[in-house]
């Protein structure tokens, strides 16, 4: 259904409270306008009080919100009307603002008063006391033939032609975006050279990650690494090799009996290539990185970190199939088998419960650095489809990274640089201590003007360095035997 369908069923049903979650207000304006078109209405917006939905023209000057309801509580003419009222998420700590509204809400219930108040927030806050009066419509994401659709009838409303083929290309690339959104990029789309073409995804391609990130929880990336950008963990990337020819053939391997590749958790010592990897996976699956910041999750109202959550795996499950990667994952549920906070809590059992049921291709990467506070639920069989860890890389990995990051920025000396003196001095170096020595090196050799870079640039560099083991000492060794403990695979061979 869609908003508009959802909007006409509550009102003709007398629902006393209609709550649409959206940022588009314009959007909503037009669409209220053409379902209640007959009827008077009355509207109380942040930037102009209280006046009429239609034109916006003052009703009582610089009357707040909550005297503005105290007034329609008590109106004789309310009858047949309908209020809109926008920005009041920033107002639901005023108790009197509460009482009206449900005095309001009982007064239809009871089918004393024929009226309807919607509400038009971007955020949805409702307070407890509402809760029983409030119906929540939410921005929908179309599937994929509802997303032809849409496009058909622009196309038609505007006389404009579309190939199959590109139908069926756009028709994915709008995946995850809201029936107005598609619209606003078709007319953009449209804009440039009055026609639709290949061209356009690009387009739609920049605005749909511009639209992702205002959805402020989830990030597009942008993949730019490849496998042989990783040296060594051979193991995890053979393991993601196996898995990316199931997902790349999914329809065929879901009819051959094959189950749904879940996710894979990640974890181990920073500056290992734990990120890395997760944003190789995308690029061997061949499907768009979603990064999901945990921080920005957490809400500061109750019940806003759960919906963001869903929000975010709504957003995930409608790109999909995709490449979820859920970032220090430690930080969003530690100690919640300690008896963590309420929040947190019930934000892990939104997102376990996501793991264990979801058939949707959105495969989760999750990263961690420290797992020992970790929810052992989390770690079961049956939510992640493995486990790795991530140590320090050996000598023939740290041979390869030396040449991965020489390779990227001085690729003419490495023939000249003595790989394994390198080897032999690096030990307990991460791969992003490697990486950082490689980069004050290769600028030492040019400021000193050096021909070009050798193998004595990047030891003296190194003599200055310390690196993840000097900085961590002990609790590396700890962090290894708890990971075997666990029966963490390791990622390395
Ligand atoms: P953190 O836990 O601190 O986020 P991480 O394990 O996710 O660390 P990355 O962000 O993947 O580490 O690594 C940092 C940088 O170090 C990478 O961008 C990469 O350039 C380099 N690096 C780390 N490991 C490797 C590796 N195995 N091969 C090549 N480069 C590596």
């Amino acid at each position: 259904m869609s908003i508009k369908s959802d909007l006409i069923s509550y009102t003709d049903a007398g629902f006393p409270i209609i709550y649409i979650n959206s940022f588009e207000e314009t959007k909503i304006d037009k669409m209220i306008r053409e379902v209640m078109g007959g009827r008077e209405g009355l509207e109380w917006n942040g930037a102009n009080g209280f006046c009429t939905f239609y034109d916006k023209k003052p009703l009582i000057r610089e009357k707040s919100l909550a005297d503005t309801l105290d007034i329609l509580c008590n109106d004789e003419a309310l009858e047949s009307k309908f209020l809109v009222l926008k920005d009041t998420h920033l107002y639901f700590d005023d108790f009197k603002i509460i009482a009206c509204l449900k005095d309001l809400a009982l007064q239809i219930t009871s089918n004393e008063l024929d009226f309807s108040v919607i509400i038009v927030s971007p955020v949805l806050r409702i307070p407890k006391e509402l809760e029983k009066y409030v119906t929540i419509i939410e921005n929908e994401y179309p599937d994929q033939n509802e997303i032809k659709n849409i496009i058909k009838r622009f196309c038609g409303e505007v006389g404009a032609t579309i190939t199959d083929n590109l139908l069926e290309e756009m028709s994915i690339s709008f995946k995850g975006l809201t029936e107005f959104e598609i619209d606003n990029l078709l007319a953009l789309a449209l804009a440039d050279d009055g026609m639709l073409t290949r061209g356009d995804l690009q387009l739609i391609f920049t605005q749909k990650r511009q639209m992702i990130m205002k959805s402020g929880i989830l990030e597009m990336i942008e993949l730019k690494e490849r496998p042989d950008d990783i040296g060594g963990l051979e193991n995890l990337k053979e393991w993601l090799d196996r898995k990316s020819k199931v997902f790349k053939a999914m329809n065929r391997a879901l009819e051959y009996g094959v189950d749904m590749p879940k996710g894979v958790l990640i974890a181990g010592v920073p500056g290992c290539g734990k990120s890395l990897c997760a944003k190789v996976t995308a690029q061997m699956f061949d499907v768009p990185l979603l990064r999901l910041d945990m921080g920005k999750i957490m809400g500061r109202y109750v019940g806003e970190s759960e919906e963001n959550m869903r929000k975010a795996i709504a957003l995930a499950e409608a790109i999909s199939p995709c490449v979820l990667w859920i970032d220090e994952l430690e930080k969003a549920f530690a100690g919640v088998g300690g008896g963590g906070n309420e929040v947190t809590v019930r934000l892990f059992g939104t997102f376990l419960t996501w793991m264990q049921e979801k058939t949707s291709a959105t495969f989760v990467v999750a990263t961690a650095n420290d797992i020992s506070n970790l929810p052992p639920e989390l770690l079961r069989k049956g939510r992640f489809d493995d486990t790795f860890y991530v140590g320090l890389p050996n000598q023939d990995e740290r041979r390869k990274i030396f040449e991965i990051h020489i390779g990227k920025r001085r690729k003419q000396d490495l023939k000249d640089i003595d790989l394994y003196d390198l080897v032999d001095e690096s030990g307990g170096y991460s791969g992003a201590d490697i990486e950082g020595v490689v980069i004050e090196a290769v600028e030492n050799a040019f400021v000193e003007n050096a021909p070009s870079l050798n193998t004595q640039h990047i030891l003296d560099v190194m003599e200055n360095t310390n690196s993840v083991s000097d900085i961590m000492g002990d609790s590396l060794n700890e962090m290894e035997e708890s990971y075997n403990e666990r029966n963490f695979k390791s990622a390395s061979r």
